[in-house]
């Protein structure tokens, strides 16, 4: 008889081993009551054609499919299962008893089910075992029930083997059913698992993911260690603003690499003493580094986990070289607008003057005896130098709004030429002009724009000595004029090229240091700017480049 209940108690638990390999292709419950109705209504078949006899009583846990499937399932299964079970069981019924029997079973439980399946689909694992097995308990209750009245009806007695076999098959029934569950609820629970697992290496993936792509697109040079000192995130930016040994970059760049050895010796070395120091816990913020050309704030920050552990440090760095440059660029400008006020004030103070001394000398000359006529010029000549770089201070220190019009650039340019040319002839040196053949009109103040172009024309031939072309170009692309006044002269030594629009930098005896600057304040109110192309030896060329409104360009 043990055989046989083996053979049931494996039959009856099909449904579990079923559904873990349904479980695994499907990864899902969706299709539950489907599955249930089929693999339980073939196990309760299978169980009821494979039933020994106990007594007269076919002993199978045909029970077990039927009450677990119907749980499961819900109401469809329930009525597959019941359809099964009264479809193979009533013809198998041999006498009226049994009929009722089987009969007030089916009408009791299922109803029972039906009012269980809400609740034990709703609840815990445990709750899950407890009300299975008050059901079971209850059915095999009404089982033990039956036989016990069976018998006495048939006047039989109870026999220690009959006890002995109803007991092993109740308890094997009961622990099938506990079983049955725990299976199927540590599958759900095996899937609960494997979806959190998922979501939260998903989730982990996308943060890291995240956090390179900022450390990537930040504006500043990241580089992140572990405790243990090891990079474990940089980005392109830090390579180039610490310098870095190039040849530590391996396939994964600098990943894994201990942090002393990227950075160079000297002056790497205070980025190595920050981050040892952040590693041990001290913040600090926007520290000044000046690295070669560069200059850098560094600002280092020690990392800890949620439970206050020491996970690294993280070393930031911030490019400010072209804020510093800007800032650089504001101070000259303020110094111009300085010079520019402090000429204002002192203008009428002087030229008033100097125009009373150079008429009385001018008086004095007349009456002199010839001889002295050479140094009257000279006085005069000084006069005059005088009262233009007066008049230069003038022009650069104008606040005035400008009356600008619609002008065209080689109108301007056509009208200077003659006089360009006559100051070349002077000096042996030729002009070459080529105009661009349409170029749009500008908005500009024709007085200042000659200014412009015969101030840097001059420095042009200046530099030139006795021979030489100076050639002035115009050209028109998209929404930039170019005014191109390139020479064949002596050239600028780069030293000398950051300071070529500084007030009062000259390298001319005679020179006053303001074209230039003057030149620049005329291209900035007229919305431009001025590039220059210099080669020692060769030559030098000014670009004046005007924007051009989206409306006009060419
Ligand atoms: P200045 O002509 O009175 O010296 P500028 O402001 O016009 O003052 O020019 C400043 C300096 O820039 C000049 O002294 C000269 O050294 C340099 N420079 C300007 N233009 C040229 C040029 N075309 N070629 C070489 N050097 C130039
Ligand atoms: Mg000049």
């Amino acid at each position: 008889m043990l055989k046989e209940l083996l053979l049931q108690f494996i039959v009856a638990l099909l449904p579990v081993f079923a559904f873990q390999l349904w479980y695994n292709k499907e990864q899902g419950w969706k299709g539950m009551p489907i599955f249930m109705g089929i693999f339980c209504g073939a196990s309760m078949i299978l169980c009821m054609l494979t039933a020994t006899s106990v007594f007269g009583y076919e002993a199978d846990f045909r029970l077990i499919p039927y009450l677990i499937g119907s749980l499961y399932g819900g109401l469809p299964t329930l009525a597959v299962l019941s359809a099964i079970y009264v479809g193979i069981r009533i013809p198998m019924l041999d006498s009226v008893w049994e009929l009722f029997s089987f009969i007030t079973f089916i009408i009791v439980f299922a109803t029972l089910i039906v009012l269980s399946i809400h609740h034990f689909q709703q609840a815990s694992a445990l709750l899950k075992k407890r009300k299975g097995l008050q059901l079971m308990s209850g059915m095999m209750l009404y089982y033990i029930i039956t036989i016990t009245g069976f018998i006495s009806f048939s006047k039989e007695t109870w026999t220690f083997e009959m006890f002995l076999a109803l007991l092993i098959s109740t308890t094997a029934t009961l622990t099938a059913t506990w079983l049955f569950i725990f299976m199927i609820e540590s599958v759900k629970e095996k899937q609960l698992l494997h979806e959190e697992v998922k979501r939260i290496s998903v989730n982990y993936r996308n943060e890291v993911e995240k956090l390179q792509l900022f450390i990537d697109e930040t504006s500043f040079g990241v580089i992140v260690v572990d405790c243990a000192g090891r990079i474990t995130h940089s980005n392109a930016l830090a390579k180039t603003v610490f310098n870095l040994h190039t040849n530590f970059i391996g396939d994964k760049g600098l990943l894994g690499v201990d942090f002393p050895l990227i950075f160079q010796h000297g002056h790497g070395d205070t980025c190595v003493k920050m981050l040892v120091q952040a590693l041990n816990g001290k913040k600090s913020s926007l520290v000044p580094f000046v690295n070669n050309d560069k200059i850098l704030l560094l600002t280092t920050i020690p990392l800890r986990t949620s439970v206050n552990e020491h996970a690294g440090a993280a070393l930031l760095a911030q490019d400010v070289t072209e804020l510093r440059h800007l800032q650089d660029e504001v101070g000259r400008m303020e110094r111009l607008s300085l010079v520019g006020q402090m000429a204002a004030s002192i203008t009428h103070e002087i030229r008033n003057p100097m125009a009373v001394i150079r008429g009385f000398v001018q008086l004095i000359q007349e009456r002199s005896p010839k001889s002295q006529e050479g140094y009257f010029r000279i006085i005069i000549e000084e006069l005059d130098r005088a009262n233009m770089i007066i008049s230069d201070f003038l022009s650069l220190a104008q606040n005035r709004a400008l009356i600008m019009e619609p002008s065209s650039l080689h109108e301007v340019i056509n009208e200077l030429v003659p006089l360009l040319h006559a100051d070349a002839n002077l000096r042996g040196q030729s002009i070459d002009v080529s105009l661009c053949e349409h170029l749009p009109l500008i908005m500009m103040n024709d007085r200042e724009i000659k200014q412009l172009l015969l101030n840097i024309a001059r420095n042009g031939m200046e530099a030139m000595g006795n021979k030489g072309s100076l050639n002035i170009s115009t050209r028109c692309t998209g929404s930039k004029v170019e005014l191109r006044i390139a020479d064949q002269g002596v050239g600028i030594p780069p030293e000398q090229m950051k300071h070529l629009f500084e007030p009062f930098f000259t390298t001319k005896t005679q020179g006053t240091g303001l074209g230039l600057p003057l030149c620049l304040s005329i291209a900035e109110r007229h919305n431009g700017r001025i590039d220059v192309e210099s080669q020692e030896g060769e030559g030098t060329a000014f670009i004046v480049t005007f924007f051009l409104p989206e409306a006009r360009a060419c």
